[in-house]
């Protein structure tokens, strides 16, 4: 049985993830989402009991996918979970070189762990979830990005979304 892993912040997960795991559900037996806890450098919006909830709620219909969170190296947390696979998204070019260095030094940490990437749909070649916040704090229509427990949680979280955008015009 081959399990993969699909780790990422999920700050909110969007089509483009969502996308991802269920082209990964179709290549391997068991796909973990593992939602990394306390990602570096990152502005988060959600907790991560938020981020489980909404990607979870999100794949009910995968019934090989399951959410779990994580907070220790990524390569650690697939060997707890048995995963010899680690699934990512690709888009663009830009996402290329940080992928590349990142499944070089899993493979230092951890050689029997294979990463997998996949190019991103087409469709969501250009969106990201920092980039989602952007739009929702400026009032964009996202309503085809992410999927409607999304969409209810970051009109939800708006206000932050302003406080954190200073020029912003207030409605
Ligand atoms: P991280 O902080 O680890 O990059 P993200 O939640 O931003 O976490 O992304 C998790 C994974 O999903 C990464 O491999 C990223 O490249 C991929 N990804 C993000 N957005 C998309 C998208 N629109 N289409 C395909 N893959 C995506």
């Amino acid at each position: 049985m081959t399990i993969a892993l699909y780790p990422g912040s999920f700050d909110p997960v969007t089509n483009g993830h969502l996308d991802v795991a269920t082209r990964a559900a179709k290549l391997f037996d068991k796909v973990i989402i593992g939602i990394f806890d306390k990602p570096a450098a990152k502005h988060l919006l959600f907790s991560v009991e938020e981020r489980m909830t909404l990607c979870s709620a999100a794949v009910t219909h995968l019934l090989n996918v399951r959410v779990e969170p994580y907070s220790v190296l990524t390569v650690d947390f697939a060997r707890q979970i048995g995963a010899h696979v680690i699934v990512r998204g690709l888009r663009a070019s830009s996402d290329f070189e940080g992928e590349f260095e990142m499944a070089l030094m899993n493979k230092k940490l951890c050689p029997d762990i294979e990463s997998v990437f996949m190019m991103a749909n087409l469709r969501y070649q250009f969106l990201s979830s920092s980039l989602l916040k952007e739009v929702v704090a400026l009032g964009g229509d996202i309503e085809s990005l992410v999927p409607p427990n999304v969409l209810e949680a970051l009109k939800s979280k708006m206000h932050l979304l302003e406080d954190k955008a200073p020029n912003v015009p207030r409605r």
